[in-house]
């Protein structure tokens, strides 16, 4: 006889292992397909815990320290001869980091009761998915819900097809178990700003090709230009409207050839990485009768709480509509939990933090300023430098400011945009704030510790109203 659950869930990424947790929480008998395998091993935990959020924090990480020791701790008389860095180690690190965290979703799955079914699972016509394992026979599974979680996969470019470990994508230059003397990246978004500080920390001489003449366009243009500014002075190339039309590797070396705005070119690096986005997995995904359909970018086509074409089947992540980040995946798989048992729940798609985990970190929560005027509102703003804060001087670390966009008219919070030393933890404060929505003057009023990098927080909303202390304002009230 087939097995039936209340719930299968097919992928088992951030969105699909939560989903499946919270499901689970709420009594349903829940199985979770996921057909991963993570350094030879089946691995719950999707892109993000084996080949993305996790494994990239950890070589950032590690790197951040390297960079410190070596070149910041000087200045606060800490002295350390012949200083040096093993990248294996730090790969191993990283490696155990990941095999922590995704065996600890296979523990919460066992405690929480969920099925972890490995292998494929296919959506068929009237809620029953297929199910391969990797071992033994295929199967048909009975479903009264299903929630489809395949997430999504790097994009390729033909100009740039990948070569073992020469020419690689996300994965594999996260697993460079050297340092490339000189390194091209394609694309200067999150992946390439990322890992290309990762390997520039440890020497490389990277070079970033960057198609679209803006840097970092969906940030706000204050963020964008200092980012640019800090990351150049700490030896990124990040050369803008530089369209790659081909790269061939010879040995151990790749030739690029690209063209920009004073012709073409062509450059030999030790090692490319292709970051140019990453679009929603599909692939033996969906029978040709299961009644899902697709939007024009190839996406899951579902409503504003995920529900597909097909009642009951639900999609969530990286493969519907929406920025591609962890955390807005799990949002959805919890939401469509909650639906699925007559509970209301909803997510909020106006406060989606994004953060970038460079050094400094760049982050940011709700409208930027030219996005809320392109709306028509009549907006002010306010921005604090951490250069005159109290806390950043004494750690050393006093790049980058922190931007508030506010309605002029009504005095509430649009968004918060952020580059400095804890970015992404400090954007929290905005992203809570537009949540309630907050005035500014509700952050004017509060109190802030001292001596804190928060306070910065604090001075950008009063730099609103020209009331900032520690920095002589123009504009006064
Ligand atoms: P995924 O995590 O992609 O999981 C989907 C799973 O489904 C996969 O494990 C796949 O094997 C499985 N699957 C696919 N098809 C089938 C099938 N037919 N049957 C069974 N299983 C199947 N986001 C952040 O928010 N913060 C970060 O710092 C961050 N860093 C990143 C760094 C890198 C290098 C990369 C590549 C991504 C990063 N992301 C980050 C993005 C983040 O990883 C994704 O947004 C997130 O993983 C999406 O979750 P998901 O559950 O939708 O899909
Ligand atoms: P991205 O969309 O952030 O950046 C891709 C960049 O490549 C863009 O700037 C684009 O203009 C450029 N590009 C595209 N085609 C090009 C070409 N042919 N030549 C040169 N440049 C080209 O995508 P990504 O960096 O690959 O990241 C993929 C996804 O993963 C993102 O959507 C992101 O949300 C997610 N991610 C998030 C984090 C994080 O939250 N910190 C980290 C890594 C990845």
């Amino acid at each position: 006889m087939s097995q039936s659950f209340d719930l299968v869930v097919i992928g088992g990424g951030p969105g699909g292992y939560e989903a499946a947790i919270r499901a689970a929480q709420l009594g349903m008998k829940v199985a979770c397909i996921e057909k991963r395998i993570h350094k030879g091993k089946p691995a719950l935990g999707g892109t993000c815990l084996n080949v993305g959020c996790i494994p990239s924090k950890a070589l950032l990480d590690s790197t951040h320290k390297y960079h410190d020791a070596a070149h910041e701790y000087a200045v606060h008389g800490i002295k350390i001869d012949g200083i040096s860095f093993d990248v294996k180690t730090m790969q191993a690190r990283k490696d155990t980091v990941v095999g922590n965290l995704t065996g600890g979703i296979a523990q919460l799955f066992k405690g929480n009761g969920v099925t972890w079914l490995q292998g494929t699972g296919k959506l068929l016509a009237g809620r029953q998915v297929e199910f391969t394992p990797f071992e033994g026979a295929v199967e048909v599974i009975d479903a009264k819900n299903v929630i489809l979680a395949t997430g999504s996969v790097p994009v390729n470019i033909p100009v740039a097809a990948l070569v073992d470990d020469v020419i690689v994508d996300s994965t594999g230059a996260l697993e460079f178990q050297d340092v490339p003397k000189k390194l091209g990246v394609i694309g200067a978004g999150v992946i390439g700003l990322e890992l290309g500080s990762v390997w520039n920390r440890l020497g490389s001489q990277v070079v970033v090709l960057e198609a679209v003449d803006a840097f970092l366009p969906a940030c706000d243009k204050a963020v964008a230009k200092e980012a640019q500014k800090v990351l150049g002075k700490q030896g990124l190339d990040i050369r803008l409207g530089a369209r790659v039309t081909g790269a061939t590797v010879k040995g151990k070396a790749v030739t690029v050839k690209y063209t920009d705005k004073d012709g073409d070119h062509e450059e030999l690096f030790d090692r490319l990485i292709v970051a140019v986005g990453r679009r929603p997995y599909t692939e033996g995904l969906l029978a040709a009768d299961c009644g899902i359909t697709l939007d024009e970018r190839r996406f899951v086509h579902v409503d504003g709480q995920c529900r597909t074409s097909v009642p009951g089947v639900y999609a969530i992540g990286d493969l519907v509509r929406g920025p591609m980040l962890a955390h807005k995946a799990m949002e959805e798989g919890m939401m469509v939990a909650e639906i699925m048992n007559g509970h209301h729940a909803q997510v909020n798609y106006d406060t989606i933090i994004g953060v970038i985990y460079t050094h400094p970190e760049i982050a940011w929560v709700g409208k930027t300023e030219d996005q809320a005027k392109s709306e028509g509102i009549e907006v002010k703003t306010g921005q604090f430098a951490f250069a005159v804060n109290g806390r950043a001087l004494a750690a050393n670390d006093s790049a980058g400011f922190v931007k508030f966009v506010a309605d002029a008219k009504t005095d509430r919070l649009l968004g918060m945009h952020i580059i400095g030393p804890g970015a992404g933890d400090m954007v929290h404060q905005g992203m809570i704030s537009l949540e309630f929505g907050a005035s500014v003057e509700d952050l004017q009023l509060m109190t802030f510790a001292h001596p804190t990098l928060s306070e910065v927080v604090h001075e950008a909303a009063l730099s609103v109203d020209g009331r900032a202390i520690h920095a002589v304002q123009r504009k006064r009230k």
